[in-house]
């Protein structure tokens, strides 16, 4: 499948498929006219996929070289990004030859960072290989690396020339970091399209296998959507907030968690269920919605809780989230399965409330 990105300056094109790995070389010959490449992957997906794609590339005559960064959250860093530059720099890396992301999303906004800073950018490749990075990163052109005092506080926007999507990559995922990506799935449905959510309960086990057909048919679903909403608001003004749906709570719960106790989407499936939870409260949706949404999010093996966590310290991170303006927090809330609404209006005693019952 191929899901179009239409830009004003920079559209792009993202490519769907099994074996696509193998596919980039070729795919970038029609695009870049440099020879030299840089991959940067992580010490994971290293041993699983670099050589299939350094193969593709040098038959694509071009002449890539691999820069390996470990696996995890914290080589999103200046220190990492630095490391990344004195590789470009010693091999000569010019304007216009392409910085590839082989990996998840820790490799995604690292790569896009130093593709949008080095040389004050040069082309940008994302190969994404978690479910996550699939769906939601590699789309939609933010980068950025973190700060000790704090997640994704130094980036860019700064969108990739060609998106190359191999769902075999999904092969060798740790089911844990699968589900994570199917979060963001679910949100995705919930946040636009109720048949897309029926279409997920009805495959949930294919989803969980996985099977790399239906996969196929959720991530261009996916990406279609994020690309249609990043299309309407590049630089999230107004609509693109929609696609923090969960996201709200699910920073709160990543924080609490010192980022290592729940990944992203386990936590953003705790912060949508809270989101349908306040929704109903407020009366803006049915109960019989929250209970879809747990049943769906529960067989798909997410959690819905953050058990154990205190109410009041998850409060205290709400309040720095980036998308609080002028103190009160912009809620993506549910009004129906497959449509949201953003409202500024919800009581601290409410939040309160939600806040206790998610983390029993
Ligand atoms: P990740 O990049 O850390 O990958 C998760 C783990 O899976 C890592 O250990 C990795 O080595 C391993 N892995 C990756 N692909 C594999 C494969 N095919 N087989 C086996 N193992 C594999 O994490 P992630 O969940 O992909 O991404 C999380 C990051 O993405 C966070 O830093 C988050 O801030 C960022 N993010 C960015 C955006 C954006 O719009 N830029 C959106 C959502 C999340
Ligand atoms: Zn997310």
């Amino acid at each position: 499948a191929e899901v179009r990105v239409e830009l004003e300056t920079h559209s792009y094109t993202i490519h769907i498929t099994a074996g696509g790995i193998s596919r980039v070389g070729a795919l970038m010959r029609d695009l870049f006219s440099g020879d030299k490449a840089l991959i940067v992957t992580d010490e994971n997906v290293y041993p699983l996929y670099a050589e299939r794609l350094v193969t593709s590339l040098t038959a694509a005559g071009f002449t890539p070289a691999v820069i390996t960064v470990p696996a995890g959250e914290s080589s999103k860093s200046l220190v990492t990004s630095d490391f990344v530059y004195t590789k470009a720099i010693t091999m000569g890396l010019d304007r216009k030859s392409p910085l590839i992301a082989l990996g998840g999303g820790v490799v995604g906004d690292l790569a896009g960072f130093v593709a949008a800073t080095y040389l004050r950018g040069v082309p940008f490749i994302q190969v994404p290989t978690t479910l996550l990075a699939q769906v939601d990163s590699s789309v939609g052109g933010k980068t950025a690396v973190n700060h000790a005092l704090g997640k994704n506080l130094i980036g860019t926007f700064y969108q990739p020339g060609l998106v190359v999507i191999d769902t075999e990559a999904l092969q060798t995922l740790p089911a844990r970091e699968l589900k994570a990506g199917l979060a963001e799935v679910v949100k995705y449905g919930v946040i636009t399209d109720y048949d897309f959510l029926s279409y997920l309960k009805k495959n949930t086990d294919a989803l969980l296998i996985p099977d790399l057909n239906v996969l196929t048919t959720v991530i261009a679903k996916c990406c279609q959507i994020k690309a249609g909403v990043v299309a309407q608001d590049e630089r999230e003004d107004s609509l693109r907030m929609m696609l923090n749906f969960g996201h709200t709570v699910g920073h709160a719960v990543e924080a609490v968690g010192g980022y290592s106790e729940y990944n992203h989407g386990e936590a953003v499936a705790v912060g949508m269920h809270a989101a349908a939870l306040i929704s109903q409260r407020i009366g803006l949706c049915r109960q019989s919605h929250v209970d879809f949404l747990r049943n769906l999010l529960s067989s798909l093996g997410l959690p819905l809780q953050a058990s154990g966590y205190l109410p009041k310290d998850l409060l205290s991170y709400l309040a720095r989230d980036k998308k609080v303006v002028n103190g009160k927090i912009n809620w993506v809330l549910m009004s129906e399965l497959g449509q949201v609404t953003i409202t500024r209006e919800v009581s601290q005693a409410i939040i309160m409330e939600i806040l206790s019952e998610i983390t029993i």
